[in-house]
């Protein structure tokens, strides 16, 4: 797993001068480097210490073949993939360097794994990734085979117990358990010193990354026991690779045509689409659907005052809020700029209105920190909502959208931070 950057910051990775890494927060750049003197220290000690043979550095070789091998077969995906990329991103290079865990010394699978990751660093270096994130990525996957190494050398001499038995296999899958372990909590960690405060989803990642992730490990631990004992077998790893690999793109793309990628809220055109089809429903079942927009209060004056990045950020805190307070069956889209739309089927006006005020009293609790002053949290936000219900202000989407900014104007007028719902009195 790696932590790809904000596009923003991707103009200026060549110039060491202007690295992001100069005027990073002191805790988290003694975060890194201790991660990487930890995993050059311990490499160096295990790469001293360890008898390699023949046959380990064939396995060694052999992994990293089939590494580039996969990396020609299938650039165009890989480069897509890190283009695509806006938070972590698994890149499937575990694959690789798990199975050294499994069939190298662990000196050598930590070498392998720092093979790769400078392989990577180069593909990469196109797509705008800072080099010191490679490094720190780095440090974490060579830390990860190290402890996963430590345990598949734990009960007796390296591979001598994986010759079959229930507890070789008991070893792998605590290998791959420490493995992960390893790589998550050191990114997490660099994440949140990056960013505190955040919420546990942003320093794991989704389902779906974590998911790619333990199948990938899978394969890797698949590959690792092949190439110990069917050699010739272990180039089949690649083909489920890069039907994996095709399954992460289509979602990757599935995601970003329908998500907006600064709140990863629905799109202005994914929610319209969401939104007739819960309309259509309404139609049939004979129900109600209430719509709103939410527009926040003299966000201009926020931008001009914090600066863009604060803005940012209450756009961010208050795409949470929206989805904190709605159900998981309601649909929230950002519609452009600071104007935040929501579908609510099954609801009447009374409750929608409940929700709206619901909604305003969060806004107002919220608060952001500025880079500037990290400590001093900024507050004062406020919003206003405009309301229209389906059936009764429109029968489509449109017209729904157009009540309801109608109210929203009339929100506004009164003086804002409140909700106008049509044919409902305040
Ligand atoms: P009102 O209370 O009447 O809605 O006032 P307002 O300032 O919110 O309304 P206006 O439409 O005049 O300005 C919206 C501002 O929102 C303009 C722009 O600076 C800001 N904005 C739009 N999109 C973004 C964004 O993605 N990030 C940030 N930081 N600001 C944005
Ligand atoms: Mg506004
Ligand atoms: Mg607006």
């Amino acid at each position: 797993m790696t932590v790809a950057p904000p596009p923003e910051t991707r103009r200026r990775r060549f110039a060491p001068r202007s690295w992001e890494l100069w005027s990073l927060p002191k805790d988290l750049a003694r975060y890194l480097l201790l991660a990487e003197v930890a995993a050059v220290l311990w490499t160096v000690t295990a790469l001293l210490t360890e008898t390699v043979t023949r046959s380990d550095l064939i396995r060694f070789g052999v992994l990293a073949a089939l590494f580039a091998a996969f990396q020609q077969i299938s650039p165009r995906i890989e480069r897509m993939r890190i283009r695509m990329a806006d938070s972590h991103q698994i890149d499937m290079t575990s694959v690789w360097t798990f199975a050294g865990v499994i069939a190298l010394p662990s000196g050598l699978s930590a070498l392998l794994a720092l093979l790769i990751a400078v392989a990577m660093t180069v593909l990469r270096l196109r797509a705008g990734i800072h080099p010191y994130r490679q490094m720190f990525t780095a440090a974490t996957v060579m830390l990860a085979c190290l402890t996963g190494s430590a345990i598949v050398n734990v009960t007796s001499t390296h591979l001598a117990h994986l010759s079959g038995g229930l507890g070789g296999a008991g070893i792998v899958l605590l290998s791959l358990v420490a493995y992960t372990a390893v790589n998550t909590t050191m990114i997490a960690g660099a994440i949140f010193l990056a960013a505190r405060p955040l919420p546990v989803r942003a320093l794991f990642g989704t389902a779906e990354e974590n998911g790619l992730e333990v199948a990938t490990l899978c394969l890797g631990g698949m590959t690792g026991l092949t190439l110990v004992f069917t050699p010739w077998l272990s180039f089949l790893s690649i083909v489920p690779l890069v039907v994996l690999q095709r399954g992460a793109l289509i979602k990757q793309l599935e995601v970003a045509a329908t998500t907006d990628p600064k709140t990863g809220l629905l799109n202005a055109v994914a929610w319209r689409q969401i939104a007739q089809k819960e309309i259509a429903r309404a139609a049939r079942d004979r129900h109600t659907v209430a719509l709103m927009i939410i527009d926040m209060d003299r966000f201009k004056a926020v931008n001009d005052t914090h600066g863009h990045l604060v803005g940012d950020a209450v756009l961010i805190a208050v795409a949470e809020r929206l989805t904190a307070e709605l159900r998981q069956y309601d649909s929230i889209g950002r519609f452009g700029g600071e104007e935040f739309v929501a579908i609510l089927p099954e609801v009447d006006m009374a409750t929608a209105r409940a929700v709206s005020y619901r909604i305003l009293a969060r806004i107002r609790e919220l608060e952001v920190f500025s880079p500037d002053a990290p400590l001093v949290p900024l507050g004062g936000f406020s919003a206003s909502i405009g309301v229209a219900l389906y059936p009764d202000n429109g029968a489509d989407v449109e017209s729904l959208l157009h009540v309801a900014d109608s109210a929203l104007y009339a929100a506004k007028s009164a003086g804002r931070d409140r909700v106008e719902c049509v044919g409902l009195a305040n």
